[in-house]
């Protein structure tokens, strides 16, 4: 599965994706910019979905 389809799946299970983490920068709050997170990012927005994990 690609990033948008496991944001998706995980909706559909009601995943707590809030406790994911995928920032390669840093462990308190995401930076927002590294690719991990700009893949994260899209697949939420892809998903329309709301990210809830703490974004510098
Ligand atoms: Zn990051």
């Amino acid at each position: 599965m690609n990033k948008t389809e496991i944001v998706k799946k995980g909706i559909e299970l009601d995943a707590p994706l809030n406790l994911t983490w995928s920032c390669y920068e840093r462990n308190d709050m995401a930076c927002g910019r590294c690719q991990s997170c700009t893949l994260r990012l899209n697949a939420f927005a892809d998903a329309e979905a709301e990210d809830k994990i703490p974004y510098v």
